[in-house]
């Protein structure tokens, strides 16, 4: 079998490169699309005399073809594919040892607070979390045991934007590993290993898969070391992708740009129509000129996405839950990114795991609903909020 050769994409733009980064044509039968190599082991012609694939924990061509085409678009050099979001993030934090300290945002999505909090500080592991709308307060926190510096921007669900750039200056001054979380963005609104990042973890559950089919994880980085290092985890902890929804993802990434145009459309109109809305107090959305980052979000994004929170005059949980189950078109759920328009309720669903003193201490109201705009048609999906709000 001829090994699989890797188109260099480096040259072309973006929408271009989702499309095409990652494989060449399969080496065996010329099939287009990545084949699904849904096995577990490689025969060998003789020990340890192979074609570069031994055990599939290890290494799989249907996810190295996704692991290529994720550095590429990220505009990486590696990539690494995970079970999930959360077991990219696992990863990550097992590069620290016990007694380092990490400071991440406040606004984080929940289930990231829950292993920082829960899973990790038992491993002596120390979080501070912050509010860092002003990067530059984050340098009087650090200590000599700061090892990392986490952020999620825009964050869920408050839609705060972070400085990536000025994060990373403190970051690369110290001498610490900066992480984004680039989840809510995509890759392709916003590249932050270009602005100075270290590592961008992705949920491509939402917006790289696309189509709330597939629940998978990635890493995206440059420095050759820090990547052996997680390459070694991600074989050594086997949170592993299954070829299968390697696949999905891959094929999701295709259409990655032609998908986030829509939801910007459509998030810009939905934004828009909210925010006259007299029952609607207020609208989290990064498009609007005064929001208070803005002019961030516009030098280190290419446009400002589908994800919209907002809260309803009263502050009423119980007006709160009769839009949540009064839309017809918004589906409650859980999630975000996909297709379809998702509606929630992130004190009692995304942000359950975050305490409710913590929650309000950081703004997020009880009230507080997030959508996620899909890509149907912007009109049918005012109608749906305008009856569902009343
Ligand atoms: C969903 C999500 C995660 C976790 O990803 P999973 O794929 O659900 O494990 C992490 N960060 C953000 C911003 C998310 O939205």
């Amino acid at each position: 079998m001829q090994q699989f050769k890797i188109m260099d994409t480096k040259n072309y733009s973006l929408d271009t490169q989702l499309i095409h980064a990652g494989v060449e044509p399969d080496p065996t039968t010329g099939a287009i699309m990545t084949p699904i190599y849904q096995t577990s082991t490689y025969v060998q012609e003789a020990p340890g005399v192979h074609k570069g694939y031994e055990y599939a924990r290890t290494q799989n061509p249907t996810r190295t073809a996704l692991q290529n085409a994720l550095a590429a678009i990220e505009k990486g050099s590696y990539g690494l594919s995970f079970g999930s979001g959360l077991a990219a993030t696992d990863a990550i934090m097992k590069l620290l040892n016990p007694g380092d300290e990490v400071i991440a945002t406040n606004d984080l999505y929940g289930g990231t607070y829950r292993i920082f909090t829960k899973v990790f500080e038992r491993y002596g592991i120390k979080f501070q979390f912050v509010g860092m709308s002003d990067a530059g307060s984050i340098e009087s926190l650090l200590t000599e045991k700061t090892k990392m510096i986490w952020i999620e921007t825009p964050t869920n669900p408050l839609l705060n934007i972070i400085d990536i750039a000025a994060c990373a200056e403190i970051a690369e001054r110290h001498n610490i590993l900066l992480v984004v979380d680039n989840t809510f963005a995509s890759p392709y609104l916003q590249n932050p290993l270009t602005l100075g990042a270290d590592i961008v973890v992705h949920s491509a559950t939402k917006y790289l898969g696309g189509h709330s089919d597939v629940v998978h994880g990635a890493i995206i980085l440059n420095d050759e070391a820090l990547h052996e290092q997680l390459k070694f985890i991600q074989n050594s902890c086997g949170a592993v992708p299954g070829p299968h929804d390697c696949w999905l993802v891959l094929r999701g990434i295709k259409t990655l740009h032609v998908r986030m145009q829509r939801h910007c459309e459509n998030g810009e109109k939905v934004a828009h129509f909210l925010r006259n809305h007299p029952k609607v107090e207020k609208v989290y959305w990064i498009g609007f000129e005064d929001h208070p980052n803005h002019d961030i979000a516009r030098k280190q994004m290419r446009g400002f996405g589908g994800m919209i929170s907002f809260v309803l005059k009263g502050d009423s949980l119980e007006d709160a839950m009769k839009v949540l189950s009064g839309t017809k078109l918004f589906a409650l759920a859980e999630s975000l990114g996909g297709v379809e328009s998702l509606i929630g309720h992130p004190a009692s669903m995304t942000h359950g795991a975050i305490p409710r003193e913590e929650r309000i201490k950081n703004g997020l109201a009880d009230s507080l609903i997030r959508l996620s705009v899909g890509i149907e048609d912007a009109n049918d999906l005012i109608e749906d909020l305008r009856q569902a709000i009343g």
